[in-house]
């Protein structure tokens, strides 16, 4: 496919238009101070598109692994599954670096007082169940039950000391509280709540299974053209929620805006800490990330990124890569026409698994709170601050301020505070969205790095194709 050439026809600049009119709309609102069941009818267009969305998700995902998967024979698959899981990890691992680094350089936690004393040996227990979480939800004994839930890690009670339990209570708590506070109902995931769609589980189960289905050959056909079909009817349903998109998206973000209360609370400590956090993302997404893509395939990662602009918007205005998804999809295929045997396989998983904003987030977040506790970080504590926060990104369902509640596991690894989550919790809402994009933004052009790399095998597959199709006839 011929990379096709940029122009404003294709990607109106308008798609801005509901973004910023959100933002002066619920600016121009806000001295009316609205009540919480007033913000909430305003919003309900923003709500609506989010829950559309969704909809879309588990049948998405489900019906184009097994299709991408179906397609493609072995070696095709295992060796762009490869390329797929060394451009994760290597991206992942960057972005945890760049928010360590961030984070090291600026220093926005100085200025503490306190000194915080901790014993790290215990919370090690917790670290091992996290990673054995990790692995527990890729294969979930239910599949109905993978639709609408995550396997929670189930805290070992009798051999947990009471105090670290008692601190997981307690974020719950909190974060329960601040819910009701804040009105923030459904979007802050509580640790074993429903929210939490299993989509590891799901991920796993449906790459499994197409394999299966494409090596049966004939006998496969039936369910192959199924899936197929399914693939092709969630499509066209996005296609027509796209045109709804943009009026889903002023709400959502003119409603998130009027329901803060204080919009002053980003000063000080926290204030940098925000701004940390943005200038990570943005080295990561419009450097880094722009960077790898032009040296792999040589082409130009500007015109590749304003064909993902709506998609971009979509994941700032829903904070949900997951919801975002069909928005991916499809501007990947129309805009950027990268082929459907990648997007179908590459997109899915890396919506699940490749969490570069979240991961660089929570390195970032951690080394933070240590700082605010005047709590000094060893080299050796640094690095499992850097797996966990890999691993944590990895599990993050996602969904709103996921990455939020992950954030435990990296914070009880080295021992500080979980409750100190609070401290950040007031800007979260905000740095999510951003973080979501960089997540979007990262999958995206993983798919367009994957399918450079397997042009070789795609073109290969088609001439096969095509010369059984002549046999055919
Ligand atoms: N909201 C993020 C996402 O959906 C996950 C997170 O909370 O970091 O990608």
């Amino acid at each position: 496919l011929k990379e096709k050439k940029f122009s404003l026809r294709h990607y109106p600049v308008s798609l801005l238009i509901p973004y910023f009119s959100g933002i002066i709309l619920a600016f121009a609102l806000r001295p009316y101070k609205m009540t919480y069941r007033q913000i909430k009818y305003f919003s309900f267009p923003g709500e609506l598109l989010m829950r559309m969305l969704q909809m879309l998700v588990l049948p998405l995902i489900v019906s184009s692994l097994v299709t991408g998967m179906a397609s493609l024979d072995g070696k095709a698959s295992g060796k762009m599954g490869l390329r797929a899981v060394v451009y994760y990890m290597m991206t992942t691992i960057i972005a945890v670096f760049i928010g360590i680094l961030m984070v090291i350089i600026i220093h926005p936690g100085k200025g503490s007082k306190d000194k915080l004393h901790r014993e790290g040996k215990i919370e090690q227990v917790q670290t091992t169940d996290a990673f054995m979480d990790l692995v527990r939800n890729m294969f979930p004994p239910n599949l109905v039950e993978a639709c609408f839930k995550q396997v929670r890690t189930p805290v070992p009670h009798a051999s947990m000391p009471e105090n670290v339990t008692g601190t997981l209570e307690n974020v719950t708590r909190t974060l329960r509280s601040l819910q009701e506070v804040l009105s923030f109902e459904e979007t802050i995931p509580i640790p074993g709540s429903a929210n939490g769609v299993n989509a590891l589980g799901l991920v796993v189960f449906s790459v499994c299974f197409g394999l299966v289905i494409g090596s049966m050959k004939q006998k496969g056909r039936a369910l192959q053209e199924f899936f197929s079909c399914l693939n092709e009817a969630i499509m066209r349903l996005v296609a027509i929620i796209i045109w709804y998109a943009p009026v889903g998206i002023l709400f959502l973000i003119a409603g998130k805006i009027l329901e803060m209360d204080d919009l002053a609370v980003m000063g000080g400590q926290l204030g940098m800490y925000t701004l940390t956090v943005i200038v990570g993302l943005l080295i990561h997404s419009l450097c880094v990330l722009p960077l790898l893509y032009f040296i792999v395939t040589h082409k130009n990662p500007w015109v590749f990124i304003a064909g993902l602009l709506q998609a971009l918007i979509t994941a700032l205005g829903t904070s949900s890569s997951s919801a975002t998804l069909p928005i991916t999809f499809r501007c990947l295929e129309e805009n950027n026409g990268v082929d459907r045997r990648v997007t179908r396989f590459v997109l899915p998983v890396g919506a699940t698994i490749n969490m570069d904003g979240t991961a660089l987030y929570e390195a970032l977040a951690a080394i933070f709170i240590a700082q605010v506790n005047n709590f000094e970080l060893d080299f050796g504590q640094i690095i499992t601050i850097s797996i966990t926060a890999t691993a944590a990104s990895i599990g993050a369902a996602g969904i709103p301020q996921a990455g939020l509640v992950t954030m435990m596991i990296v914070l009880t690894s080295v021992g500080l505070p979980t409750e100190d989550i609070t401290l950040i919790i007031a800007v979260d809402w905000f740095l999510d969205r951003l973080r979501t994009t960089t997540n979007v933004l990262g999958d995206s052009l993983g798919a367009g790095i994957v399918e450079h790399l397997s042009r070789h095998e795609l073109d290969a597959q088609d001439s096969e194709l095509g010369n059984s199709v002549i046999e055919e006839n």
